[in-house]
């Protein structure tokens, strides 16, 4: 177990090492790539029981992202390639496995007008 640790720490290095320029200047960021996705409150997102909460009990807002919560738990703080600014970990969902990453977006034509993207995602370690 103890050597697995180590093992899965030398990858995280290893993935910020040939990491894109765009991560090199924060030192103290790993990151990964993820698919990314994006999804609104609406009921065609989130079914009948949409209700615009994030799964940490928040109102869904601009900056929230839902994530796999053993991979990145409520609460981490992440950057998005291509995007300003620092995105919080709010959501989760059933689909949302592994290096999966979902934003939340005002509006459903923003969601899907964004699609699905292989972004490099940063996230903060301070
Ligand atoms: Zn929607």
């Amino acid at each position: 177990m103890r050597f697995r640790r180590i093992v899965e720490i030398g990858l995280l290095v290893l993935f910020a090492g040939v990491g894109t320029e765009q991560v090199a200047d924060t030192a103290t960021s790993v990151g990964r790539w993820m698919t990314v996705t994006a999804y609104c409150s609406c009921s065609k997102c989130c079914g009948r029981h949409a209700a615009g909460y994030f799964a940490s009990g928040e109102r869904a807002y601009w900056g929230g992202v839902a994530a796999d919560w053993h991979l990145l738990p409520a609460g981490t703080k992440v950057e998005i390639e291509g995007f300003v600014g620092t995105f919080q970990v709010e959501d989760t969902g059933r689909v949302i496995k592994g290096t999966r990453l979902d934003i939340w977006m005002p509006t459903h034509r923003e969601a899907k007008e964004f699609g699905c993207q292989k972004l490099w995602v940063a996230m903060n370690c301070q």
